[in-house]
């Protein structure tokens, strides 16, 4: 039987000895949160110097109300904001653009998302950090097994969060009912020194390429749908991915001109996981352990750190344990769901190569689409207001 919590809010997180799995997004988020609800929080990470990892990232409304609530305001001062969202074909023509008022969004480089959370992490007191360690199990009990060069050891705690990652440990540890799936979907992010920026994505012959000014450069990405990029990327050769894109989209010929090495680019499959359950006895999961998803509306980092507020949140509102994880789910789970279908939906339209397809797409189902990116779409894609996700994280 799980530990019963007192029923008096503030007071329900106090002492509880958390580990927290994954100190990426999602995971510095709920630690900072957690711990400063009062939870006794270690934060297990395998990687021994996280902070340099990624290219860039766009961060929303939703991802940014939480990030504020956490006091990070300053430090996001950094970040490029989003001036328009709309998509243009190769000629950069406008093929979709949202009515109305869109809510607030930045790009940053993903080194400087990380490098403020973790900075605001080595800052709290109620936050161990142990980096370089690798969680190879975790059990419903709350058994987590650690290991790092002197070897394997046990510990058990009263949660355990798993914010670990498309390929979580934590998940396989427990009944979440998870599907995974491969799509086969290629992508490939840059950083670029210079403003190279379109400040556009591009549906293309080749499929899509966005570039976004971020902090101290360009952010770029492409999908390698065709034969040609694929080729080129499985022979890493630089040229060839180059001259792929140059012929369906010419403005990427100045883009990827400042790269000097097939190392610069990040290659990245689209991966699916879907979960029946989200937590099992005291495991439960946020982020890409939970939810990965494709990334054409840029909620997957996003979704993590709404996880993390509402986690928190439902924790401290339920007197249970179980009824806090339980109302976490509820809250979350149909939510990021019609996000991520949403968010695949669009990432099959944008990868539309075929030159009939194409034309359908940008004559007929686009204009159309338009009339439907309304604040009924807004919402579904920001998933909880924005001044409730400021309250939130503030506690
Ligand atoms: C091409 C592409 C573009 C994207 N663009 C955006 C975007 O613009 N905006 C957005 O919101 N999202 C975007 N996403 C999605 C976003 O990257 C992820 O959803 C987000 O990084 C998930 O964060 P997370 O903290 O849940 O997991 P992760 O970022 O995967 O972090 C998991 C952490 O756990 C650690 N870890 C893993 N296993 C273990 C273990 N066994 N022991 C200890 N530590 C472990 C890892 O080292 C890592 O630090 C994009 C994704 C892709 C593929």
């Amino acid at each position: 039987m799980l530990q019963v919590l007192s029923p008096r809010s503030q007071m329900i997180l106090s002492g509880l000895n958390i580990v927290v799995c994954g100190a990426a997004t999602g995971g510095c988020a709920a630690a900072l949160v957690l711990a400063r609800a009062g939870a006794r929080v270690t934060l297990v990470e395998r990687v021994a110097k996280p902070k340099e990892i990624g290219a860039g990232i766009a961060i929303a409304e939703n991802g940014l109300a939480v990030l504020e609530s956490l006091g990070l305001h300053d430090a996001l001062g950094v970040a490029r904001t989003v001036t328009e969202v709309r998509i243009v074909d190769a000629f950069g023509r406008t093929l979709l653009a949202p009515r109305g008022k869109q809510p607030r969004a930045v790009m940053l480089r993903r080194s400087t998302l990380q490098g403020m959370l973790l900075d605001a992490v080595a800052k709290e007191p109620g936050i161990e950090c142990r980096f370089g360690v690798e969680v190879t199990r975790a059990t419903p009990l709350g058994e987590v097994t650690l290991r790092d060069g002197a070897g394997e050891t046990t510990e058990r705690a009263d949660l355990v969060v798993g914010a670990d990652g498309v390929h979580s440990r934590v998940r396989d540890g427990g009944a979440f009912g998870a599907r995974v799936r491969r799509t086969g979907l290629r992508y490939v992010r840059m950083l670029l020194s210079g403003d190279v920026a379109t400040g556009t994505e591009a549906w293309t012959a080749a499929g899509l390429f966005g570039a976004f000014p971020v902090d101290g450069g360009t952010y770029a990405f492409a999908s390698c749908g065709t034969p040609e990029c694929r080729a080129a990327l499985d022979a890493r050769d630089l040229e060839a991915f180059r001259s792929a894109w140059a012929g369906a989209y010419p403005a990427s010929s100045r883009i990827l001109a400042s790269l000097t090495s097939f190392d610069e680019l990040l290659q990245n499959e689209v991966i699916r996981v879907d979960c029946e359950r989200w937590s099992d006895g005291r495991l439960v999961l946020l982020g890409d352990a939970a939810h990965a998803m494709a990334p054409n509306l840029g909620q997957g980092a996003n979704s993590a750190l709404v996880d993390a507020a509402v986690l928190q949140f439902e924790l401290r509102r339920c007197s249970t344990l179980p009824d806090g994880l339980e109302a976490y789910e509820r809250r979350r789970q149909p939510a990021v769901r019609r996000v991520a279908e949403a968010s695949s939906r669009l990432g099959k339209l944008a990868e539309v190569t075929h030159p009939v397809g194409r034309t359908l797409r940008d004559r007929v189902l686009l204009p159309i689409v338009g009339l439907f990116t309304t604040t009924k779409a807004t919402s579904l894609v920001l998933q909880e207001p924005t001044e409730t996700l400021l309250a939130l994280g503030r506690g």
